[in-house]
């Protein structure tokens, strides 16, 4: 089996509401989202996607997905898309770094190995819990009123874990912890999710006013030598995400034990292949997990799914659902979707769900073999 060709569409995703990032600092109405359709010689067709939470957030670029994609896309037909070690290869040697671009195409390899096989994704990878994932809510960086009126909203949906953003002026985010915590049902699973939002001053007085609480918080600062700095000095445990790129930051987090947890994002650590890797160093070191896309259609979410499934039910804390938060659906309504604040995982062979074609637009490129 050799990949003949690769496909890439540009599809816009607004948001529902715009969205202001952990200290009110960045904000976005549209995210920029690369689908791309990875066809082979024996007709099985993958299908992969790569979408950054804006462009303000991390290192990742939509239109660089795409020029990733180009770039490499000559390195890649001709492969047998079974060998995702083959391909994560001829694509390190293409194009050094850039993991955000090589995601898609990682993803759409495991979709046709999957489909191959006849089994989901998590089923090839080594089995998958059908444990329904519970889904992290996103609550923007509001007042203590609009905080509680999102995450009401997200409760009268079924959610239970939710991922509020604080980060910025330290006073009012003690206060709204506060008030979160005083407000939290017995059972809900809250992370404080920093963004990296603060300086190392401003995390210590944060983490250290509620440490009574003992609440969680994410990426408390803007590197791991940051993070590391305040470790000594709260008590808090720390999950991270932003900084958690390569399997060397994994390796790091671990041994020096940086955080209690991982927030992987597939697309950030460069799809499947890679981010199995970190869970397992999560695994052997007793570090729990989330798992997500950094933003995007059913597709991403549905490929978060699957590695989360491979995660024992007791280690894995939530999963996410980017669908809810954007106005377009270019699966109608197929693929995992929020029942009660849980995502199942699909059954099917493969992602266990492809995008309806018509709803992409006209292809911006196709790379096909000579
Ligand atoms: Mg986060």
């Amino acid at each position: 089996m050799k990949i003949t060709a690769m496909t890439a569409f540009h599809v816009e995703l607004p948001l529902e509401h715009a969205y202001w990032l952990s200290g009110g600092r960045l904000t976005f109405e549209v995210l920029d989202a690369t689908v791309v359709k990875v066809e082979t010689d024996d007709g099985v067709t993958g299908w992969g996607e790569g979408t950054p939470w804006g462009h303000t957030y991390v290192a990742a670029h939509g239109p660089g997905i795409r020029a990733g994609i180009e770039t490499m896309a000559r390195f890649v037909l001709g492969l047998d898309p079974r060998n995702v070690l083959e391909v994560e290869r001829a694509m390190d040697l293409a194009l050094p770094g850039h993991l955000y671009a090589k995601a898609p195409i990682d993803m759409a390899c495991w979709d046709i190995i999957g489909q191959v096989a006849g089994r989901p994704i998590a089923d090839v990878m080594g089995g998958g819990s059908r444990t329904p994932a519970p889904i992290a809510s996103s609550v923007g960086a509001k007042t203590v009123e609009e905080t509680r009126a999102v995450m009401d909203r997200y409760r009268s949906r079924g959610y239970v874990v939710h991922s509020v953003k604080v980060g910025g002026d330290v006073d009012r985010d003690i206060e709204r912890i506060r008030d979160v915590e005083a407000h939290r049902p017995r059972g809900e699973r809250i992370l404080y999710d920093v963004n990296r939002a603060w300086t190392r001053q401003q995390a210590i007085r944060v983490m250290k006013a509620t440490e009574h609480l003992g609440v969680m918080f994410e990426q408390p600062g803007e590197t791991l030598d940051d993070i590391a700095a305040v470790r000594q000095l709260h008590a808090a445990p720390v999950s991270v995400d932003e900084s958690l790129v390569t399997l060397q930051d994994a390796v790091r987090i671990a041994r020096d034990g940086l955080a209690e947890v991982f927030g992987i994002k597939l697309n950030r650590a460069g799809g499947l292949t890679r981010a199995a890797r970190m869970r397992d160093i999560a695994l052997a070191h007793g570090i729990d997990m989330y798992v997500m896309a950094t933003g995007g259609t059913v597709l991403a979410d549905a490929e978060a799914l699957h590695l989360a499934a491979t995660i024992p039910d007791r280690h894995r804390l939530g999963v996410w659902a980017c669908q809810d938060m954007i106005t377009v659906d270019i699966a109608n309504g197929r693929g995992p979707r929020n029942i009660d604040g849980h995502l199942h995982l699909p059954e099917g062979p493969g992602l266990g769900v492809h995008p309806d074609e018509s709803a992409l637009g006209e292809p911006v490129a196709v790379h096909r073999l000579p």
